[in-house]
């Protein structure tokens, strides 16, 4: 086995299930795990504000799509599309960058949050 394919494992049994929704500025959005998605491993529908997750993928593949897909609701959300003319390709790039950038926080050992901060004079 390889070392991502045993950190796979052990991420397996470590992270929590898929949540039914996930927050988001305008309301949670469900999240539903569907069986034989045409063609692609999840979707957001910003109509049914849904995301759709296949189920057959592992646990952690699963999780890396909810993020995926959550960062194309928050794209949806801010209406970036005709405030800022961002086209569906642009926002494909946008959306595979940003969520692989949340799957690495998440599933860090230390995630940014829990670093050992020196305080700031005058943080509060
Ligand atoms: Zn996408």
């Amino acid at each position: 086995m390889t070392a991502i394919g045993a950190a796979k494992k052990r991420l397996e049994k470590e992270l929590p299930p898929i949540p039914d929704s996930v927050p988001s500025a305008k309301g949670r959005v469900e999240v539903r795990l569907v069986k034989d998605l045409e063609s692609c491993s999840g979707l957001y529908d910003p109509i049914e504000r849904v995301i759709l997750v296949e189920s057959n993928l592992t646990l952690v593949d699963k999780w890396c799509v909810v993020f995926h897909e959550a960062v194309h609701m928050a794209i949806s959300d801010s209406d970036l599309s005709a405030t800022a003319g961002l086209t569906a390709e642009v926002e494909e790039h946008v959306a595979v960058c940003i969520g692989n950038y949340l799957v690495t926080q998440a599933l860090s050992a230390k995630p940014m949050l829990r670093w050992p901060v020196k305080r700031r004079k005058g943080d509060g």
